[in-house]
């Protein structure tokens, strides 16, 4: 058996898997494999092949993604049934400048357990400021979030090194934070890298405390930079948030150029697109083109299902698939909502001590459906006050007509839904006649830019806003 090319056959297979793949897809998990060896079995004769991954998390995702295409192909070019073992290969792994690395282990007894036993594993604590279920594991991966999930399990792989820095973008409830930290939470487990997870409000009150007068000669904005600047992994959340403050914008602007030349990871996420933030230095922007931005997309019908499922798995409930498939067609743009419709049901039919069943799926999901959100306010309060101050109806504003007095009063109700509730773009978008996000967020920067010019305009936002507040109190 000896005379096989085995390797050979490996490199025609991720050829072939290159070529199904596509790229993209084929880099973020090929491109790091190694051929190791081949084993034969006298006892059984069998074949296998032994490939190299770069950590376990990887060797479980390729294993149970690909491991079937692997194999098939594997057989058709070498007509023999070649079995493939996977090892932890500890030399893509070493990174010398860097104490410590070890790969995480996800089960007890990994095939690599020889070269294991000359180190203990530290385990760390979790991460402070990182929510523990905020991991790769739990993290469903489909069409819709491919690409940026890819990218940051790259990025976690090899920090520093693989897409830097690395901006997640998309709507609200989509996994922004999620995703990032995954990359925080992978990271933290697996080397001694430092990881800080700062909100972009949070990193701003940071920032302003650091500009106070000194305390008891205590120089806070020193500490500041020092904290921010000599990390090895830094994480921010909400960059939309320094819009307009100059002052904590400069800050970053250092923060980012020290990291960056000194290697080390940097993650943000946006709610938009980079090139849409109004107020943002353009050298500032130009800097994010010198690594990858990803946007995250709604999830697709599968995709819902996709997390319900997993959800429920991780709660230990088994739901209907019929259940799945109610909520997947009624909560269709918001992560958070659709997670949050499922723990809504499974806390009631716990504490009812009743099975979860389609009928009372569709009883309790009226409930939830037809009540505005529990601490927002309903985006048709927010259409009907704004006509009526404009005297128009609803209609005309999810109406397809275009006078200046319609347009305008529009772009003022998609803007102060926007400001009064968490629906994303695409939920306001669908509220006003199945407009697409590009136009509420064109809708929402033409009341940016008036009100900077319009002193007035203000104002008649907050009595608006009051009016909103008043009447979705009474009804
Ligand atoms: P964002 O930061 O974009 O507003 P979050 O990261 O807070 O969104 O995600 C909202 C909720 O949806 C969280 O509970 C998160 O765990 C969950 N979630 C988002 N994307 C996924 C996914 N792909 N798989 C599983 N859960 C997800
Ligand atoms: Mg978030």
């Amino acid at each position: 058996m000896a005379d096989l090319d085995y390797e050979g056959f490996w490199k025609e297979t991720l050829i072939q898997l290159r070529n199904d793949l596509g790229e993209e897809e084929f880099s973020g998990w090929f491109s790091n494999l190694k051929y190791l060896h081949a084993r034969f079995d006298e006892k059984t004769g069998k074949n296998s092949i032994v490939i190299g991954v770069p950590s376990a998390f990887h060797r479980d995702k390729v294993s149970s993604r690909y491991k079937n295409a692997i194999s098939s192909t594997l057989q058709k070019l070498s007509d023999k049934d070649i079995t493939i073992d996977f090892e932890l290969n500890k030399k893509s792994e070493a990174k010398p400048e860097k104490k410590g690395i070890e790969p995480v282990q996800s089960t007890k007894k990994e095939s690599i357990s020889a070269e294991k036993t000359t180190k203990t594993k530290i385990k760390r604590e979790n991460h402070p400021q990182l929510r523990d279920d905020y991991t790769f594991k739990r993290y469903v991966i489909g069409e819709n979030n491919k690409f940026p999930a890819n990218a940051a399990i790259a990025i976690s792989e090899n920090p520093g090194k693989a897409y830097n820095p690395f901006l997640i973008y998309g709507g609200v409830g989509l996994g922004k934070t999620h995703l990032m930290q995954a990359i925080g939470n992978y990271i933290h487990e697996n080397t001694e890298n430092e990881v800080i997870y700062i909100t972009s409000e949070n990193f701003l009150n940071e920032y302003l405390e650091g500009l106070k007068p000194q305390e008891h000669g205590r120089n806070t904005m020193k500490s500041f930079k020092n904290k921010y600047r000599y990390t090895d992994v830094l994480l921010i959340d909400d960059i939309q948030f320094f819009t307009d403050k100059p002052g904590v914008q400069e800050e970053l602007f250092h923060t980012f150029n020290e990291l960056l030349d000194a290697k080390k990871q940097i993650v943000f996420t946006c709610d938009r697109p980079i090139t849409e933030l109004k107020k943002f230095p353009e050298r500032l922007i130009s800097r994010f083109g010198l690594g990858l931005m990803a946007d995250l997309q709604p999830p697709r019908y599968e995709e819902r299902c996709a997390i319900l499922k997993s959800e429920a798995e991780n709660k230990k409930v088994s739901i209907p698939n019929e259940v799945i498939d109610l909520l997947s067609n009624n909560i269709s743009s918001n992560i958070r909502d659709l997670i949050a419709a499922l723990t809504t049901l499974i806390a009631y039919t716990q504490l009812m001590g009743k099975p979860i069943t389609l009928e009372i799926a569709q009883q309790r999901l009226k409930t939830i459906f037809n009540s505005p959100r529990p601490t927002n306010l309903s985006m048709d309060n927010v259409i009907r006050v704004v006509a009526e101050s404009f005297g128009l109806t609803p209609n005309d504003l999810k109406g397809k007509k275009r006078t200046q007095n319609i347009a305008f009063a529009r772009q003022l109700a998609m803007y102060i839904g926007r400001r009064m509730t968490d629906y994303s773009y695409t939920e306001i978008g669908q509220d006003f006649g199945g407009r697409d996000h590009s136009t509420v967020l064109h809708s929402i920067n033409k009341i940016e830019d008036k009100l900077i010019t319009d002193s007035t305009l203000e104002s008649t936002i907050e009595s608006l806003k009051r009016s909103i507040k008043e009447f979705s109190a009474k009804y």
